[in-house]
């Protein structure tokens, strides 16, 4: 069975509460689709007016991050059921820029994997290489070990609605995307992972997005590719551009 793809927009720290609005009303008819699952994965703050202006479209709100326990003493952080109680249906986990300055890993990822299937919250768990890992040829192993700790535990039935970003860092906000040679070798190569861990069904039924300056002029190429599910796009989700990444047929 064919996968549905699926688009996803990471807002970053961009969009005050009153502009998050402005930018959904702007969008929405842009994006609408029957085809694509689109997301729009927005600052903590912004979950509760970007569900309210979502009503009645297809889009549906994810968070760029989540904590890993129930309640209690953790300053500043936000639960699941926090999440799910604002309307909030999928989460961005482990983002390199969160790896990068927020001390995330492989384990507290894997901890967030948990807690979000328990709650019912789709992940879109990130990962990918720097630069000098893939010059030092290392690309392949460097990713195989961080799908295998961020699934460790997670059962196949789970697996199977999850969803994988592979996002090259070089490729961030640079400008620079991957060839779709890069990003279709890589999406294969998790997805092997994926059926070395669990079996065909679950490595069948998993979606792995490319994301790195995803654009309206290279969505096309790269979603075509047999093992790209669809994106996370950065920059363009926050323009008027992301409606021709969704509809990039
Ligand atoms: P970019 O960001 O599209 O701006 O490169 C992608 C991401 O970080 O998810």
């Amino acid at each position: 069975m064919a996968r549905r793809k699926i688009v996803a927009g990471n807002w970053k720290m961009n969009q005050t509460p009153s502009q998050a609005v402005k930018l959904v009303e702007m969008l929405k008819p842009l994006v609408a689709s029957d085809e694509v699952d689109v997301v729009f994965c927005v600052p903590a703050i912004d979950i509760i007016s970007v569900v309210e202006a979502c009503k009645g479209s297809n889009i549906k709100v994810g968070a760029e991050n989540m904590y890993f326990e129930e309640s209690g003493a953790y300053t500043g952080e936000i639960s699941p059921a926090m999440l799910t109680d604002a309307g909030v249906e999928y989460v961005v986990l482990g983002h390199s820029e969160r790896r990068e300055y927020f001390a995330e890993t492989d384990l507290t990822v894997n901890k967030k994997m948990h807690k979000a299937f328990e709650h019912g919250i789709t992940p879109i768990m990130c990962c990918g290489e720097t630069l000098e890992q893939r010059e030092q040829g290392v690309t392949m192993d460097f990713i195989r070990q961080q799908v295998k700790v961020g699934f460790l535990g997670i059962t196949a039935e789970q697996a199977q609605k999850a969803v994988i970003a592979y996002e090259p860092i070089w490729a961030i906000g640079t400008g620079k995307t991957a060839t779709t040679e890069q990003a279709e070798e890589v999406c294969a190569g998790i997805r092997q992972c994926i059926r070395e861990m669990y079996d065909d069904a679950t490595a069948e039924a998993i979606r792995i997005q490319y994301g790195g300056s995803v654009n309206g002029g290279n969505a096309a190429e790269l979603f075509a590719q047999a093992d790209i599910d669809g994106g996370l796009v950065g920059g363009a989700s926050l323009k008027e551009e992301f409606g021709k990444i969704v509809n990039y047929r």
